[in-house]
């Protein structure tokens, strides 16, 4: 079964990346850097459920 995740901006809000859990199984917390176009920079974007 696959569980979709959002990887949500802190600072606009916007869900800039989807995922799915399998390979990140067993990190209770994602928190990943990515590029928001929004923000125009690198933030610490964090999961969300859908
Ligand atoms: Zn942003």
């Amino acid at each position: 079964m696959r569980e979709w995740l959002f990887l949500e901006c802190p600072e606009c809000s916007n869900r800039n990346y989807r995922t799915n859990r399998s390979g990140i199984v067993n990190t209770p917390k994602v928190e990943l850097k990515k590029y928001c176009r929004f923000c125009r920079k690198h933030t610490t974007h964090k999961e969300k459920k859908k």
